[in-house]
């Protein structure tokens, strides 16, 4: 780890929350934040209190995959309020007496303005705003004061200082689950990967498991499923390091009715959730 001033305990913005699961993957476009964006529709379906932290500083995703591009952070006296994506008391389309949980997202996407301003920012300004990130973030699962059940962090691709600054924050904070690694089938073979496991052992992260996004194709027409490129990379990978695969996600003509989400569209993104394959995968978080 980075020498420098390493946090003695958990930030007190974390010290409720129950469990902490990073998303990590070798490369950009693999679907973290798909990946991340369906895990957190998963657990708030089961009745867990959910906040999603997104620092992935090299396009940050969250907000439109989530319907809430254009809501706003405030700045409270215990520091900032996360943006409300779904909440149980105020949604009243809470049909068929599902008790779902809450979820709030904070990304940097809500204080860039712009999506268009890609973020310039150099390594050390990068790595404050992180820490900032983990230490000042009102996290109550809505607003009766309900610790959250889960915090899912959608990281930056790759190992970097962004990474080791997380690592750093988090080394003190106990409910720190581990990191579920995202790969899609023609990557699972490479460094990136390899690079992310070795990280996660570096610091002392647990890995919950392997993700094989995009794994095949359902053709809406036929319901046969076209490996278009090679599969089951991602779970003799994780045979070979003895980690545990969590699943396969096929192409999913569903995900790209995500990012078309209109804000405030909670319907359309609990719809959207029907159709997650993610389901079997949750069993094993
Ligand atoms: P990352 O966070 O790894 O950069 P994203 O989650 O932003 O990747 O996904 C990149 C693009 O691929 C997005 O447009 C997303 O909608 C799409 N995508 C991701 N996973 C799937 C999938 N299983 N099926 C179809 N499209 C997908």
């Amino acid at each position: 780890l980075e020498q420098g001033v390493v946090p003695q305990a958990a930030p007190k913005s974390l010290e409720k929350v129950k469990h902490i699961i990073l998303i990590l993957s070798g490369k950009g476009g693999v679907g973290k934040s798909s990946v991340t964006t369906q895990t957190a529709l998963t657990l708030v379906n089961k009745g867990f209190n959910v906040g999603v932290l997104d620092i992935d500083l090299t396009g940050p995703s969250l907000p439109r995959m989530f319907g809430v591009e254009s809501k706003q952070v405030h700045q409270s006296v215990a520091g900032w309020v996360p943006v409300s994506v779904y909440n149980n008391n105020h949604n009243s389309n809470n049909d068929n007496n599902i008790k779902r949980g809450n979820l709030s997202l904070m990304s940097l996407g809500f204080l860039l303005g712009n999506r268009n301003n890609s973020v310039v920012w150099r390594g050390p300004k990068k790595t404050a705003m992180i820490r900032q990130f983990l230490k000042d973030v009102v996290w109550n699962g809505g607003d009766n004061d309900t610790p959250l059940d889960y915090l899912l962090i959608d990281t930056p691709p790759g190992t970097s200082d962004e990474h080791i600054a997380i690592a750093e924050e988090l080394r003190w904070a106990s409910p720190i689950d581990g990191a579920i690694i995202v790969t899609t089938p023609q990557d699972v073979a490479t460094a990136d990967v390899r690079k992310e496991i070795n990280f996660c052992k570096k610091v002392n992260f647990d890995i919950i498991g392997v993700v094989e996004n995009m794994s095949g194709f359902i053709c809406p027409f036929c319901s046969e499923c076209t490996n278009i490129f090679s599969s089951g990379g991602g779970s003799k990978l994780s045979q070979s390091l003895d980690l545990t695969f969590l699943g396969n996600i096929p192409i999913d003509p569903k995900f790209v009715e995500m990012i078309e989400l209109q804000d405030n569209d909670t319907k359309k993104l609990i719809d959207l959730y029907d159709g997650c394959e993610l389901k079997p995968i949750m069993e094993g978080i």
